[in-house]
């Protein structure tokens, strides 16, 4: 088997190697405490000690202002699309939502069995192959919240630019590009991102909320899910997903010192030019969306010939390029580049597609 293995995966993605060595380093023993983090009562303090540890350094790695709340729940970003709309408007309201790919779509679907939801935009039409400019949006005036999808995962799509809505409040799914770059979080009323690309394991979902945004939850709405109860107990409604949390912990941590997030939006950026600049020169693969538009995250494209990819995804895997695949509703391949993503793999990555190109062409 190769040496140095490299996950493409979308999600759960690959992991910093620093932060899993430091899981294992104190996995029996959390803060000196003679247990693991994952044993430590939650509202004990140690385990609070690291909750607010974890939220300060997220606060102070993206620039929360104050006025905004950081909540660690759990479900998914896939439950957010329901309790957002239950979270922030009454039934029978109505919302924006712009159609820009796969999880968009899923946004809308789930979104809309709550609210009466406005398409301001779509690529459909497109094939998908580029983010609506704001010039062609049509927003509804009467919208309590226009919501968007800053990173199309499957599709392979970002917005480049941050939309303007007044005052409507701006709700974004940043799930697979959360933590890539810097963010003017005052621009939005609520972000929200599950964990497992650029944070930590699987079913932690991080919200960011404007504090005057916590108070219209429809009353039915569960309490483990009402942002606002969350809010006022400190995320202590339920027990919450404690050794996730410490680890994603560790990941503030450790993207602190690589510099923050401005040291990582330029190490993502010089990630996916190559990447992108190696698939455009080809002649043998060709990627998707428009170049202005594509995703430093999730790099999506084809081989020329379509009935190489099997093959290609075998071979890549045999030199330990591993989770190449495409998302199932748009085939593929798909190179997913996360914060956690060294140059090396990148570098490993075209070095294999130039050789395979030239056995191939
Ligand atoms: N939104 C986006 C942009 C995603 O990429 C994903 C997962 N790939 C989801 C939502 C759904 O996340 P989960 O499976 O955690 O519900």
């Amino acid at each position: 088997s190769p040496d140095a293995v490299y996950n493409f995966a979308a999600g759960p993605g690959m992991m910093p190697h620093e932060v899993l060595l430091q899981v294992r380093e104190e996995l029996l023993d959390g803060q000196r405490s003679g247990m693991s983090v994952m044993e430590m009562p939650f509202a004990g303090e140690a385990f609070q000690a690291i909750q607010q540890q974890a939220q300060q350094d997220l606060r102070e790695l993206l620039g929360v202002p104050a006025d905004y709340r950081i909540l660690f729940l759990q479900g998914g970003a896939s439950a957010q699309f329901a309790l957002l709309p239950m979270n922030l408007l009454p039934a029978g309201a109505k919302a924006d939502y712009l159609d820009t790919g796969h999880w968009s779509r899923k946004a809308i679907a789930e979104g809309g069995r709550y609210v009466r939801i406005n398409v301001a935009a779509s690529g459909e039409a497109h094939g998908y192959r580029r983010i609506p400019a704001q010039t062609d949006w049509r927003l509804d005036p009467e919208a309590g919240y226009c919501h968007i999808t800053s990173n199309e995962t499957a599709d392979g799509l970002a917005y480049h630019w941050l939309p303007n809505t007044g005052m409507v409040p701006l709700v974004a799914d940043m799930t697979s590009d959360f933590l890539s770059r810097p963010l003017a979080v005052e621009r939005f009323g609520v972000i929200y991102a599950g964990a497992q690309k650029n944070i930590g394991p699987a079913g932690l979902t991080i919200i960011i909320i404007r504090d005057d945004l916590l108070r219209r939850a429809r009353p039915e709405t569960p309490s483990v899910f009402n942002y606002r109860v969350q809010a006022e107990s400190n995320g202590r409604v339920n027990t919450p997903l404690t050794h996730a949390i410490y680890i994603a912990g560790l990941v503030f941590r450790w993207l602190k010192r690589q510099g923050g997030l401005s040291a990582m939006a330029e190490r993502n950026r010089r990630k996916s030019a190559r990447l992108y600049d190696a698939i455009d020169g080809s002649g043998f693969y060709a990627c998707h969306p428009r170049a202005m538009d594509r995703s430093p995250m999730n790099a999506c494209f084809h081989l020329a010939d379509d009935a190489l990819t099997g093959k290609f995804l075998q071979s890549a895997s045999a030199q330990g390029l591993l989770n190449l695949q495409g998302h199932p509703a748009t085939g593929g391949v798909r190179a997913s580049l996360y914060n956690a993503m060294p140059e090396a793999g990148v570098d490993a990555l075209i070095a294999f597609m130039q050789a395979f190109a030239l056995r191939h062409a």
